[in-house]
Order: C-alpha cells, then structure tokens, then sequence
C-alpha cells in the first residue's frame, strides 16, 4: 500500500517550477509516495497510469470536511494537486455535487465575469493517414468523401465567417502530408489577408496533427494564436484501443506535443482529452498532470482545456465507448473550474442547447456559433465532404448572440491579448484580479459595439446596448466615460479599438 491513510492534506504544489506532481505537499496525516518519480523535463513522458489509478484509488469515499476544505481552497483561486482534485472527483454525495457546482459559478464570475469569448471552427480538409476509430475522417473510412479547401475556396468560407460577425476562428485538418506545417502557414497567411467591409480574422487558432519543433516554429511564424493538440485518451491502454494505425498510435508523441509546441515558441497551447474513450476521472487527472507538466518545464500552463465527448460518426460503429452521462459532464467541467480556475474552458457545438446552456454556468469562457464543421459548409460553394462528427447545436451565430445577451452574458469577440503580447507566461501574470476590469470587460464591450453596428438586427442592437450600458456601470466611475466615448466612436465607424 503506497499511501497509508488521505485526510486533509495541503499542497503546495502551485508554485511555478516545481519538479513533480507529489513534491512540496506537505501532509496533515500520513501521504507517503514511494514509487513514482516521473520527473519533469521537457519532451520526456509524464504520465504514470499507476499513480494516477493509485491516486483515484486512495481517494475514494472522501470525507465531507476533506471535500469542503478543498471547496475552501478553490476559492482562493490556487490551482488544485491532484490529489486534491481526485478527492472532488470521488465526492459522490448529492450535497457535495451541488456545493461544487456552485463555487463553479462563483470562481468563474470571479474570475471571467460574464463574459463569454465566440469563435467559429473553419475545417480546411478531411484527408487522414490515421484510423482513430471514432472518428468520420478516419483513413479506414473507405465511403468518405475526401475533400481539401482550395486557396479560393478558403477565401469564401472566411468570408462567409465574416458575413456572419466573426473574428475569431480555428482552422482544423486531418492529418496528412498534403497539411504540411508550410501548408498550415501558408493557409493562416491568406486567412488573415482576407477583409469584406469591415469584418478581418484578428485571430487564428490552429487544431491539427502535432508537429516537431521546426514544423511548430514555422506554424508560429504566420501568426497564430493557440496551438490545440488533443490527447484523446491519457490513459495509453484506452489510447491504443482507438489508435491503431498511422502516425497518431505514438501514444507519447502526441503526449509531447505541446512541449515541442513551447520549444518553437508557441506559448498559447490547447490540451483536451476526448470523453468517451476511457474512464472520465483518469482524463481528468491526466489533463492536470498535463497542466503540472508545461508549469514545471516552461513556467506556464496551457493556455486552453477542452473536453469534447465523443459524438456519432459517419462509419463509426459499436465501439467499446465508456460514455459519460450528461450528470457526470457536467459536474467533472465544474470540478475543472475549480482545479485550474486561470485555465479557458472551451465548449463546442457537440453538445446540444440545454447542456451548453448550463455548463456556461460553470465556468467556461469560449464557445462557438453558427459552427458548421462541413468542408466548404459556411460558404456552401463546394462539393460535398464528410464531416467528422455530427453536431448538436446549429443554431446561427445571431442566434446565439442572442441568447447570450438575454441571459446576460456578455458575448465578446476580443482578440487583444495575443495580439497586445499578453500571451504564455505574460498571460499568466495578467490573470489577476483587476485584470478583467481593466482589459477584458472594455474590450469585450468594444467588439460586441462592432458587432452590433455591422452585423446586428435591429432587435438584438437594442438589447446589445443595453446590455454595453449595464456593463459600462459596473466599471470604475473615472473609467466609465472612457468606454462610453470608445462605443460613440464605434457607432461613428471607429474599429479595432483595443486596450
Ligand atoms: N486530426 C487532428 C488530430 O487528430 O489531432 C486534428 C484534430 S481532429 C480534426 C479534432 C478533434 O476532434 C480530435 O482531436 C478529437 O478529439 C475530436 N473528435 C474526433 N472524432 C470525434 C467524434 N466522433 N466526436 C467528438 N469529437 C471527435
Ligand atoms: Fe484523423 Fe484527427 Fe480524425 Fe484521427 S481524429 S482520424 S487524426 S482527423
């Protein structure tokens, strides 16, 4: 038995630059970890299925007090150990499920405000040399269409993004060697260069296989944002059930991505695991031990999380899935927030209205609208393609800015930060209380203005300036006027204000 006894513990493993998961906690009983000393250092595996088992193990049938002292610290926004984390994750008592659930609400209102940051996928080309099981572009998926945007075809579907109001999007790829580094760069390029009245891209996210360190800094180098990689399932026995052929099987390549990705100097980077494949509380512990990780080697976490659960597929049948119950989604998102509360929750189209709805309540601060992930599917101009996953959410991207607005969040297109230079580590430093008055709100409130004037119905300006007013009045009283005079400039024509 490797730990004798788990009562309350207090760690302090939140300091930047600590070596490993279990150094510097110190206990208020007896922890004692003797096996596992997975160091951390950089392009080198860290995960240590026993130890997260282990940890899930020994932390089941949580005491009250041990939940509500980890509550307890959670507010105090440091980021939680794992162990901490299994504890909330084994917490099965109705009681204790809603108590997180609300300190959820609380940390993100704390932390983000009401402010929710819209994005919309653009999928550039389903080609794939992998056979991941699940999924619609997988190489083993013979009546797939195959289909690659082509440089005017690229061009209509951003500009049919920007019909639309958005600003913000995420080109995703198949893996293949037509989707070469250059290829993706060159891709970003044009994205960027495309303008239809007073609509641009300001920010391009990237979703696509991982690369070597040469390959990242060329990406880089185009000028994106977030660098997302996935790691399916962090638990490499489920990983190979689903992976069993072509580049993406190298369970620890892909585990190494981001690490590569930091190296090249992309200082933004996603993770996520696919929820579905293994046990969910396993992912839970992987992806923190993944935050660990790029803290202790680089000194930042990732920029994003994201927790797709696993949708149908064209061609994807009876697999072995452990999926996970709508109750269980929400809670694990909810003790997501509380772990990492400085880390973007993003949520997608996968899931239908009412569970994004109430999982925006918990903590997340990105979702996309009016998401179509066919090829060529804004822009309707091309052949047909298949598509990877179906979606549960179609709504139009008005559609959901309305919604938005009438729950009182406040939708924001904002892309300052990175492009400002407050990203990776800088990012980090900013996420402090104060930062949100001073940066995020304003900013939201400006690219919401841009929006309504260029893209809004007269329905939706109305309820949108509203809203911009009840925000405004939240601020600082000396910082009021400012934002207001900024919104008058909007409305006289005045773009790309940002502070
Ligand atoms: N091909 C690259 C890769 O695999 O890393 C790019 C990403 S893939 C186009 C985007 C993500 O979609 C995958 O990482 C996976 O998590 C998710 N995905 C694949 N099939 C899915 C399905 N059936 N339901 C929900 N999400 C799925
Ligand atoms: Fe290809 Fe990615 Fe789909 Fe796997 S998840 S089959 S790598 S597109």
């Amino acid at each position: 038995m490797l730990f004798n006894s788990m009562l309350i513990f207090n760690n302090k493993y939140n300091k930047k630059n600590d070596k490993r998961t279990n150094k510097n906690i110190k206990m208020k009983t007896i922890f004692t970890p003797q096996k596992y000393n997975i160091e951390d250092i950089p392009n080198k595996p860290f995960i240590d299925a026993d130890e997260i088992r282990e940890i899930l193990s020994n932390s089941k049938q949580p005491s009250k007090e041990q939940i509500d002292s980890i509550i307890e610290k959670s507010l105090s926004k440091k980021r939680l150990s794992l162990q901490e984390t299994a504890i909330l994750l084994n917490a099965n008592d109705k009681e204790s499920i809603e108590k997180i659930k609300d300190t959820a609400k609380k940390l993100k209102r704390e932390v983000y405000g009401n402010r929710i940051v819209i994005f919309a996928p653009l999928y550039v080309g389903n080609k794939c040399i992998n056979d991941c099981s699940y999924c619609g572009f997988s190489c083993k998926n013979k009546e797939a269409i195959r289909k690659t945007l082509t440089e005017n075809e690229l061009v209509k579907e951003t500009e049919a993004l920007l019909d639309c109001g958005h600003k913000r999007t995420i080109l995703v790829y198949g893996e293949h060697p037509d989707y070469s580094a250059q290829f993706i760069a060159d891709n970003v390029r044009k994205v960027y260069g495309v303008k239809k009245g007073n609509g641009e891209i300001r920010r391009i996210n990237i979703n696509a296989a991982p690369f070597d360190v040469e390959g990242f800094k060329t990406i880089k180098e185009s000028g994106i944002g977030t660098f997302q990689v996935f790691q399916e399932s962090y638990d490499q026995e489920s990983y190979d059930v689903y992976h069993r052929s072509g580049l993406k099987k190298d369970f620890n390549f892909r585990l190494t991505a981001m690490d590569r990705a930091m190296e090249a100097g992309i200082d933004d980077v996603g993770l996520g695991a696919l929820f579905g494949l293994g046990d969910w509380k396993f992912e839970v512990l992987g992806l923190i031990r993944h935050t660990n990780h790029l803290e202790a080697c680089f000194g930042v976490g990732p920029h994003t999380i994201s927790f797709p659960r696993i949708k149908e597929a064209s061609n994807v049948t009876n697999l072995p899935l452990q999926e996970v119950s709508d109750d269980d989604f929400l809670r694990m998102i909810a003790i997501l927030r509380l772990a990492v509360p400085y880390t973007g929750l993003i949520l997608t189209a996968r899931e239908p209205e009412n569970i994004r709805k109430e999982i925006m309540t918990y903590g997340v601060s990105q979702i996309d609208g009016g998401t179509n992930i066919e090829i060529g599917g804004y822009s309707k101009d091309t052949e047909e393609a298949t598509g990877q996953f179906k979606i549960n959410d179609d709504r139009s991207l008005s559609d959901v800015i309305d919604e938005l607005i009438e729950n009182d969040y406040l939708p924001s297109f904002c892309t300052a930060c990175y492009r400002k230079g407050r990203t990776g580590e800088h990012f980090m430093e900013f996420s402090v209380p104060g930062f949100i008055k001073r940066y995020c709100t304003p900013n939201a409130i400006y690219t919401l203005a841009e929006y309504l004037e260029d893209y809004g119905s007269e329905s939706t300006k109305l309820k949108g300036y509203e809203l911009i007013e009840h925000n405004i009045k939240k601020l600082a009283e000396e910082k009021q006027q400012q934002i207001r005079d900024g919104v008058e400039a909007i409305k006289l024509g005045e773009r790309d204000i940002l502070v």
